[in-house]
């Protein structure tokens, strides 16, 4: 299993290295990142000032080389009535994406004693882990510690876990 990660726009070696780090540790998977791309056309909607995350997955699904592929972005997104997403799968597609846009938000309420930048990298992990799941047919999980549990805020987000619960993980062996 390959996953290639497909950086739109300008996407830190940080965020790269931590998500390509995230996806062999909880898949065992082998990850490439891809060369930068720019942002898709028609992806910008001007009075939302934000990007359709639909576009992005398309971009990935278009350029990867992977089994998976991935776009991850700095850039906002929403998807349908949404007023943000920070990242979106098709269940068993092949293609996802994330943002980084509002997984950077300073602190984590006191959640942990973490610093900004190892709670921003733990929001990363987690949501690539979570949008790569739904491509592995994995649907949202009831379990709030799961990686695959539904998490709209980034305090969910600080609360659950990078790994993929006991049921979850039997669904995809
Ligand atoms: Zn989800
Ligand atoms: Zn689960």
């Amino acid at each position: 299993m390959l996953v290639d990660i497909v950086p739109v726009g300008n996407v830190s070696a940080n965020v790269k290295r931590s998500a390509s780090a995230a996806l062999r540790s909880v898949y065992d998977c082998d990850v490439t990142i891809h060369d930068a791309q720019s942002v898709p056309n028609g992806a910008y909607d001007a009075d939302r000032n934000q990007y359709t995350a639909e576009t992005f997955i398309q971009l990935a699904e278009r350029v990867g080389r992977g089994d998976k592929n991935i776009a991850i972005t700095p850039h906002d997104l929403f998807y349908r009535r949404r007023n943000y997403v920070f990242g979106l799968a098709y269940l068993d597609g092949s293609g996802s994406v994330v943002s980084t846009y509002r997984l950077q938000t300073s602190s984590d309420g006191g959640f942990s004693n973490q610093s900004a930048a190892d709670i921003f990298e733990d929001r990363v992990r987690k949501e690539i882990v979570h949008e790569i799941g739904h491509t592995y047919g994995l649907e949202h999980c009831d379990n709030n510690r799961c990686v695959m549990n539904f998490s709209p805020t980034v305090r969910e987000v600080d609360i659950k876990e990078e790994n993929l619960c006991g049921s979850c993980q039997r669904l995809i062996s």
